[in-house]
């Protein structure tokens, strides 16, 4: 075995202490010998950031399946899943549905670069049973979907500059890697390397929940500023809920400026309802974009609008925006199959009910012992929060001291068979899979992990 391996394996001494009733760390030996490996063919071991469980303990698990709500390791460790494959797997992993579809498809082929009636059926799906868009556009990932939606949102109004949020992510595209500068400046400051200050310089970013910043921006800026664009649920900062009036608020002062509103809604989308937040909400934004559970786990994104608006897509009008692998056949079987399913009647509403009664559960043990967290809940999306605030709507409200206490909770949880997204600052989320007799044994296990929690601290 690899020195590094053994290190890995060993953990420090402080983070195998087993004298405050630890169960004793998970086996990692076929997942540290894939990291490994990983390491010296892709940067940092993985193909996406996250992965590599930079903010908790131990190497990343390696997975080898998944099935309903459980997920199985290399080296065949169990789990209930909360991470989804970061939001699309709303059915739990390999739906018989939605794999039945996809093989069924696959058999004519996986790719034509023309059109299929299956884009047609995704797309009549969707429009129909959504009263806030009549045109779409399917992408292969939700990055995708939110660039071509700012070039299409500038296109229509001429104008260069958008506003975004601290604490909402947008993918990772040029002008949406950007965050708050400094001082007075309204300007961003990039947060990658790579990106021109000039690209930075026309995006405004502003703090959530916040009138006064955005009423500011649009006078700076005056007829310069194409979109507003927000995370209507923001979910990749901690759960950031917003008032629905300062969602009302965003769509009165862009359209007095003649800037688009654009929801970003590739988590929201499809997660809190059909209609996802612009239906949970009631208002009626410019331009949507989709992603995760819309491709029911394989890469799809979209963007979707009025028809009006949608006529400057090429190749009716002149903004730019293609793809080799858009609306791929295999993708949007799997679509296809998941969609169907949640429009089946009282799919949302047990859904949500379900995990509203397992939030509330673990907030009501929390509060009991007085322990310093909040439970944030909307739809089958929640977050545990190590804070006293009743109400965290904004990137600043985040404890960023809580975070190491997410770091013990995490490994308690792996090691009691409970799989969260590797960082404080990700949302869980429950899938129809999820019964009821493995939550009450999850919150168990939640319980206990807290008790661990907090008798360190
Ligand atoms: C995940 C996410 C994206 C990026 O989608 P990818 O498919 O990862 O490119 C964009 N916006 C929001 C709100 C997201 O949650």
């Amino acid at each position: 075995m690899f020195d590094s391996i053994k290190k890995i394996l060993a953990g420090s001494e402080e983070d195998n202490a087993t004298q405050y009733g630890e169960k004793p760390d998970i086996i990692r030996e076929k997942s540290a010998a894939l990291y490994e490996k990983a390491k010296s063919y892709f940067p940092g071991g993985v193909n996406s950031p996250v992965r590599a469980f930079k903010s908790v303990y131990g190497t990343p698990l390696f997975i080898e399946k998944g099935d309903g709500c459980y997920l199985w390791d290399a080296d065949g460790n169990k789990f209930v899943d909360f991470c989804a494959s970061w939001g699309p797997l709303i059915l739990g992993h390999n739906h018989p549905k939605v794999r039945e579809k996809v093989v069924e498809v696959m058999q004519n082929g996986m790719s034509f670069g023309a059109p299929t009636a299956l884009e047609n059926e995704l797309a009549e799906l969707i429009i129909s049973n959504n009263q806030y868009i009549q045109k779409i556009r399917f992408t292969s990932s939700g990055t995708e979907a939110v660039m071509s939606a700012l070039r299409l949102a500038r296109g229509v109004t001429g104008r260069d500059k958008i506003i975004k949020f601290e604490g909402c992510y947008h993918g990772h595209s040029d002008s949406l890697l950007v965050k708050a500068g400094s001082g007075l400046v309204t300007f961003g400051e990039t947060s990658s390397a790579g990106i021109p200050k000039s690209f930075a310089a026309e995006t405004i970013v502003v703090p959530l929940n916040d009138r006064d910043a955005v009423t500011k921006a649009f006078e700076q800026f005056k007829n310069e500023i194409a979109a507003v664009i927000i995370e209507p649920i923001p979910a990749n900062n901690g759960l950031l809920l917003q008032d629905k009036e300062y969602l009302e608020f965003l769509r009165e002062i862009t359209r007095s400026n003649s800037a688009l509103l654009i929801f970003d809604e590739v988590i929201s989308g499809f997660r809190v309802g059909f209609e996802g937040a612009s239906g949970y909400y009631g208002i009626q934004p410019d331009i949507i974009t989709y992603g995760k559970i819309i491709g029911g786990g394989l890469p799809v994104g979209a963007y979707a609008s009025s028809g009006e608006i949608m006529s400057h897509i090429s190749p009716e009008g002149g903004v730019y925006q293609a793809g080799t692998l858009s609306g791929n056949p295999v993708a949007m079987a799997a679509g296809i199959a998941q969609l169907t399913e949640l429009l089946k009647s009282g799919f949302y509403k047990e859904l949500n009910a379900k995990t509203a009664e397992f939030a509330e559960s673990i907030q009501r043990y929390a509060s009991a012992k007085n322990y310093k967290l909040k439970v944030f809940q909307i739809g089958s999306i929640f977050w545990i929060s190590f804070t006293d605030k009743d109400k965290i709507q904004s990137a600043d409200d985040v404890d960023a001291a809580g975070m190491e206490k997410f770091k013990v909770l995490h490994r308690e949880l792996l090691n009691r068979g409970i799989y969260f997204g590797p960082s404080g600052y990700e949302v869980g989320f429950i899938s129809s899979e999820h019964n009821k007799t493995e939550l009450e044994k999850v919150k168990r296990s939640i319980f206990e992990a807290l008790d661990i929690v907090f008798k360190k601290a």
